[in-house]
């Protein structure tokens, strides 16, 4: 039995910084079950290691990003990504969030500042 779960996840510099819970710990919103947000996740966060530091660094759309949802009626797992996250960086989360199965989806709210080309920072995800 695994247990499968949902929450928010970020991609910095090649390590994966997520939050998640079991999906029946979850917080139910609709047909959804999902947890915890990109924002309120990175502003409480105190950063331990330097992967942490990193993105603490950098404002907290930053990095690119996103999402796992479970869908009740359907019994479906969504796992929403910035578009520019490699397919090893899915399976990371696929890994850690214990989804047998998901839908893999884009959100063009989940866009880092590599993506988002009105982004204003000197630097861009990668670069340093
Ligand atoms: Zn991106």
């Amino acid at each position: 039995m695994t247990q499968a779960s949902v929450g928010v996840f970020f991609v910095v510099g090649g390590n994966l910084i997520f939050h998640a819970v079991p999906v029946e710990q979850g917080e139910p919103y609709g047909d959804t079950v999902g947890f915890s947000g990109h924002y309120d996740y990175w502003q409480a966060l105190v950063p331990h290691n330097a992967t942490e530091q990193q993105f603490k660094n950098h404002p907290y759309d930053y990095f690119p990003r996103g999402r796992v949802v479970y869908f009740k009626k359907s019994g479906e797992f969504r796992l929403y990504a910035d578009c520019c996250m490699k397919k090893s960086d899915i399976e990371k989360v696929k890994e850690i969030f214990q989804l047998s199965a998901y839908r893999l989806a884009r959100d063009e709210h989940y866009q880092c500042a590599g993506c988002n080309l009105e982004y204003v920072d000197n630097f861009l995800p990668g670069e340093e």
